[in-house]
């Protein structure tokens, strides 16, 4: 049978080509050739000179109860990624499925319903938090406002959930200025969880973070993860953190996905030029291993103007011709291991 294709036009005017994905129940959540571009210029009357392509036709899926870590450098387009999935921005094109309903198609009504079960903690636990609100308030604000549970109920449960998230009774009175970084993130992480949600997107939640507070909310995230079956989008630029706590990887490079698979065939093995080079730069444990750091040359393209053919071959040391005029397809290396480069096109 041929394959099925949707062409529409974005409310932008952008053109979007993808093949519809069936969906797979396993899979909480399905992103199938995800766009997002920002005009260049242009308003209401007068068309953009151009656009910025911060997220360029990125698919993935995840797993219910499975941790994806996002990597890349910063611009490459993680966050706006991040974002997009939980319908923050709109869509320039491509599908985004949860539980195999498309966020960016549900009414405003649907929307409200679906935001409890797709939440954000973001990198900054200084200014996600109104300083005006107790805790108590900041995390019990949205359980009421959605009857998360009976009114008899609501204290009861803000105290189960700050205690699952390290924090005691008493700090509910208390504002957020009160509390250190690794408190605050614990403050966001409760807001977060305490409206029973599915899937989080963690967005650089530790990088605000001193390194010995770090490895506690990471450990927090991962024994939450198993109490309530959660699954996690997990954006960081911190590769052993995301070592640490994810299942499958993938890796961002300008707006587009350049390698994905298994945690351990990614760390083990990476087959993409950027991510040898992004891997090499991991420092190692024991000081007498000596590391090959590959060194990239020149700067990181802009998105608003991305190089022709691979967007990686002015950086490439193994660029060949084709690179230059030709985008590679994704090349399955085994065990769902994907890697977009000519140098697998077997
Ligand atoms: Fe390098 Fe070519 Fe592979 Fe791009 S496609 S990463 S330029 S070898």
């Amino acid at each position: 049978m041929a394959e099925v294709k949707e062409v529409n036009k974005s409310h932008n005017g952008i053109e979007d080509i993808y093949t519809p994905v069936t969906h797979n129940p396993e899979n909480i959540l399905e992103v199938n050739k995800l766009k997002k571009y920002y005009p260049i210029g242009g308003g209401a009357l007068t068309k953009a000179k151009g656009y910025v392509k911060a997220v360029d036709g990125v698919s993935f899926n995840i797993k219910r109860g499975t941790t994806m870590g996002l990597v890349g450098e910063s611009g490459c387009g993680k966050s706006t990624i991040g974002r997009t999935i939980l319908r923050l921005q709109d869509k320039s094109g491509g599908e985004v499925l949860f539980n195999g309903e498309e966020v960016h198609s549900i009414s405003k009504k649907e929307l409200r319903k679906l935001r409890t079960k797709m939440q954000i903690i973001f990198q900054d636990p200084f200014s996600s938090l109104s300083p005006r609100l107790p805790v108590g308030e900041i995390i019990g604000e949205a359980v009421r406002q959605h009857g998360i549970v009976p009114k008899e109920e609501h204290e009861a449960y803000i105290d189960k959930i700050m205690a699952s998230c390290g924090l005691q009774p008493f700090h509910k009175d208390r504002y957020p200025h009160e509390f250190s970084g690794g408190q605050r993130q614990r403050i966001c992480i409760a807001r977060a969880l305490a409206v029973n949600p599915e899937f989080v997107v963690c967005d650089e939640p530790v990088s605000a973070l001193d390194v010995s507070i770090q490895a506690q909310i990471i450990n927090l995230l991962k024994d939450l993860q198993e109490e309530y079956n959660l699954t996690y989008l997990f954006i960081s630029h911190d590769l052993s953190v995301v070592e640490h706590i994810s299942d499958t990887v993938g890796v961002m490079y300008l707006g587009t996905m350049v390698e994905y698979g298994e945690k351990e065939d990614i760390y083990r093995e990476p087959l993409h030029p950027y991510t040898k080079a992004l891997f090499s730069a991991i420092p190692m444990p024991d000081p007498n291993t000596k590391m090959n750091r590959i060194i990239l040359k020149g700067s990181i393209p802009s998105p608003a103007n991305p190089p022709k053919g691979c967007k990686f071959h002015t950086r490439c040391e193994h660029c060949m011709e084709v690179c230059k005029t030709t985008p590679p397809a994704q090349y399955d290396a085994g065990n769902g291991h994907l890697v977009a480069c000519h140098l697998y096109n077997k």
